[in-house]
């Protein structure tokens, strides 16, 4: 038998979205995934396994081809990097927006700020491609803390519905990228596994197209 196709999938909201387009596609884990503490899944499709890791690791797992193919959004791909890897699909779910914030009514200086952030590196490209001189702070949780605790002048964050942000006196400012969740492929899986990989990334197009689709007439 073949060795099994790897698919990491990103816990959390993003998998939530991910499993109704996996079970179109035909996969669907062999028990419930949140019963226990397990991590790695057998499928309803033979020789096809699930992996469950936080979305932070997905790139890493796909780009040493630990795992095959990925779910992650796209934040967590920029951050990352995310060299050696394909991005065949955007799976049109978990969509949000990655801004600048701070606090309402303030105006920022343009010639040096101090952005506190769990995304240094898309802040550190975003400031130097503006010219503005950025002190990026790395923090792991409740960024929109930090401009009220005089920590930073600005943050980089993911905003959905603003209510976050509002709810702490800060307002979003100016927009990084529009967000939304990624198939990623192992670039030597793609090659060596194309007559396994080429249909599941085909199902995979017509799962997020007829949704998109029930969207449209719901
Ligand atoms: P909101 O208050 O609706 O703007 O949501 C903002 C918070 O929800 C952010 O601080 C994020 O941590 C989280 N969030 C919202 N949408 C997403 C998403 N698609 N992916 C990851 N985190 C999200």
């Amino acid at each position: 038998m073949s060795k099994p196709l790897i698919l990491a999938l990103s816990k959390g909201r993003i998998l939530k979205e991910t499993l109704p387009l996996l079970a179109a596609a035909g996969i669907e884990p062999l028990e419930p995934l949140d019963k226990s503490r397990k991590l790695l899944f057998d499928t309803t499709l033979d020789n096809v396994k699930l992996v469950i890791l936080r979305a932070v690791d997905v790139p890493t797992y796909v780009q040493m081809g630990a795992a095959d193919v990925g779910v992650a959004g796209k934040d967590v791909l920029l951050e990352h990097g995310a060299q050696g890897l394909y991005e065949p699909l955007d799976l049109d779910i978990s969509r949000c927006r990655l801004m600048t914030a701070g606090i309402e009514g303030v105006t920022p200086g343009r010639a040096r700020r101090r952005v506190a952030t769990k995304f240094v590196n898309i802040a550190r490209r975003y400031y130097s491609d503006l010219g503005i001189q950025a002190e990026v702070i790395k923090l792991y949780g409740a960024m929109e803390l930090a401009p009220l605790m005089n920590l930073a002048d600005e943050i980089v964050d993911i905003v959905d519905t603003g209510n976050t942000l509002r709810a702490n006196g800060m307002a979003p400012r100016e927009l990084i990228a529009d967000i939304s969740t990624r198939l990623v492929v192992n670039k030597a899986s793609m090659t060596v596994e194309h007559a396994r990989l080429g249909p599941l990334i085909e199902r995979l197009g017509q799962a997020v197209a007829e949704r998109r689709q029930s969207d449209v007439t719901s």
